[in-house]
């Protein structure tokens, strides 16, 4: 059984390099990669979508109905809010810091008639306000992850503050469904090395190893500060607060690191990084189905770090020098801007206008990232994925809900594949 999930990850890791591969020796040609080898990424991302809503708002019902305590749920919604934002900040500043060492913009010149549409980006007040929906059902039905959050912690609430007779019926049905979603999770799986195959060989069809060169000096500053994050941070919050190895926790999460680097959604992934977390973790139910589906919509720790290394490499670019004070808002922003960026591809690039906007850098500028930011999105969602998934662990740990036999297995079990 342990030695079939770790053989899966291997599978799902030889679908990304046979990917590559097959993309840099398809050679640009766009048509065949679109037509013949896209569908099956297409169809993998489809059937994770599939389960999303019904998955997160069951599980999220019989967790906040399990907790039962609102005082209980209340103070582990607290640690997962001060844990996330907490990462989020210390992300951008990685981001700049790393912009300011590398100086990615200079020598650069961007094209005098590029001209990139703003996009349009939510305030923070509406993304907040927003989250209670006006209309449950419209937000079930579009899919609005915040929303489904919201008042599926409302019914779970509301269950607890009724006698069992009355809302054990309404709790079984939702756990069932719940149970039934995870098993599809596990059936998706088995497709995934092909739904990666089928994700990666079209990007690197279109993008070749060649047009990166003028831009790599950004995407190696992303992929460093996404790695010094993950190993710095991570490491030392799951060593420290959640007394796992973070070997342990990084081969556990794994399966969910790379179906994000894939789909570049962490929403997407919500299934995988579950399933990942509990059955290569030991986070309990009850912990999972909160922190999780939460962090795939507001924690974007990745996301945060490119627009601190973005932001910055557009300065030096423009040859504007930011104040301290100027560093600070974009730490700020991009903080709070991760908690309105949708767990989505290229959302994060959209939430970058604001950033810029925050201090007044040239939206122009964005044209340059526009055409890397699929590869900055793969690393980014990546270790949005890895973090939501820490907090899962520790904050699971603080509450007695870590089964550490299972946590420790994952390595035990590596060894013997
Ligand atoms: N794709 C990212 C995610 O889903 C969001 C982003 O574009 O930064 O986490």
């Amino acid at each position: 059984m342990k030695g079939k999930k770790i053989q899966l990850t291997t599978k799902i890791l030889l679908g990304l390099i046979l990917g590559i591969v097959v993309g840099i020796l398809l050679n640009g040609n766009q048509e065949f990669a679109n037509t013949y080898i896209k569908p099956f990424g297409t169809l993998f991302l489809n059937m994770i979508k599939m389960i999303i809503v019904p998955l997160v708002f069951s599980s999220l019902i019989v967790g906040a109905a399990s907790i039962g305590d609102p005082k209980t749920l209340g103070r582990i919604g607290g640690k997962t809010l001060i844990y996330y934002l907490a990462t989020t900040a210390f992300a951008v500043s990685i981001g700049l810091v790393l912009a300011i060492i590398l100086k990615p913009g200079n020598g650069l010149a961007i094209p005098i008639d590029a001209v990139a549409t703003p996009a349009e980006v939510p305030s923070i007040i509406d993304t907040l306000l927003n989250m209670v929906p006006n209309n449950p059902l419209k937000g079930l039905v579009d899919g609005n992850i915040l929303q489904v959050i919201v008042f599926a912690l409302f019914l779970g609430i509301g269950c607890t503050a009724l006698p069992d007779d009355v809302s054990k019926p309404f709790i079984g049905f939702f756990d069932s469904l719940a149970e039934i979603m995870y098993k599809i999770t596990a059936f998706i799986m088995k497709f995934a090395p092909i739904g990666v195959f089928g994700l990666i060989v079209p990007v690197v069809t279109q993008y070749g190893l060649d047009v990166l060169k003028p831009l790599s000096m950004v995407i190696f500053a992303v992929y460093l500060g996404c790695l010094i994050h993950a190993v710095v941070v991570y490491s030392t919050a799951v060593k420290v607060l959640g007394k796992i190895s973070p070997i342990k926790f990084f081969k556990g999460i794994s399966p969910a690191a790379i179906t994000a680097f894939s789909t570049t959604s962490s929403s997407g992934t919500l299934p995988v990084t579950i399933k990942s977390v509990r059955e290569n973790l030991g986070v309990s139910e009850k912990i999972s189905s909160f922190v999780l589906p939460l962090g795939a919509t507001i924690n974007m720790d990745g996301t945060a770090l490119y627009q601190g290394v973005c932001a910055l490499f557009l300065a030096q670019v423009y040859g504007i020098d930011l104040t301290i004070a100027q560093m600070f808002t974009i730490i700020l922003t991009a903080t709070l801007g991760s908690i309105g960026t949708a767990g989505v591809p290229g959302a994060g690039f959209i939430m970058l206008t604001l950033v810029l906007q925050s201090v007044g850098l040239p939206l122009e500028g964005l044209v340059l990232i526009a055409g890397i930011d699929r590869i900055l999105d793969m690393a980014r969602t990546s270790v949005n994925v890895i973090g939501d998934a820490s907090c899962a662990v520790i904050v699971a740990a603080s509450e007695n809900e870590l089964d550490y036999e299972i946590a420790n297995d994952v390595a035990v079990a590596a060894e013997a594949a």
